[in-house]
């Protein structure tokens, strides 16, 4: 079967992450829920692109709980919110693949969609984002100063 049939935490980002919730910087605990983390997506070229984080160890929305799923979708629409209002996009986009080798760990992507965004880039090919060089990664302080605002965005929704 294929790498995404390893169950274990061995050599899994997401649960490294997820077992160290007080040491995490602000990028890496934009909110914690009973189900979910949602963290600042690294590697990553487009300022304020989010992941939902599974607090569990699962890889498909097929192994979700209802409770982790009811959760999932106000989130889903928190986020969106939040992101809307602190980085005035447009829309955000919204996707889980969980197909990356040693990131099959369940996220959700959650996207600020910008208006000056070129037509060619909506849609799918906004994930090239996730595929540029290091020297255009969005900068450490970047992403903890972006994690701070929406942080205090969730906490006034929720
Ligand atoms: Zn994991």
């Amino acid at each position: 079967m294929g790498d995404n049939e390893v169950s274990s935490t061995d050599s899994c980002w997401s649960c490294d992450q997820n077992t160290q919730w007080a040491g995490l910087l602000p990028r890496e605990r934009i909110h914690l829920g009973d189900g979910w983390r949602v963290a600042h997506a690294i590697r990553c070229a487009l300022p304020g692109w989010l992941v939902v984080v599974a607090r569990r160890h699962i890889t498909t929305v097929a192994e979700l709980s209802q409770a982790e799923a009811a959760e999932l979708g106000l989130l889903c629409t928190q986020v969106s919110r939040a992101l809307t209002e602190v980085t005035g996009c447009t829309r955000t986009y919204v996707a889980a693949f969980s197909e990356a080798a040693g990131f099959t760990h369940l996220h959700v992507h959650i996207i600020p969609r910008a208006a000056d965004l070129p037509a060619e880039e909506h849609g799918p090919a906004i994930f090239h984002h996730l595929r540029r060089p290091e020297s255009e990664w969005v900068p450490a302080d970047v992403m903890d100063e972006l994690a701070r605002a929406l942080s205090a965005r969730l906490a006034s929704q929720l």
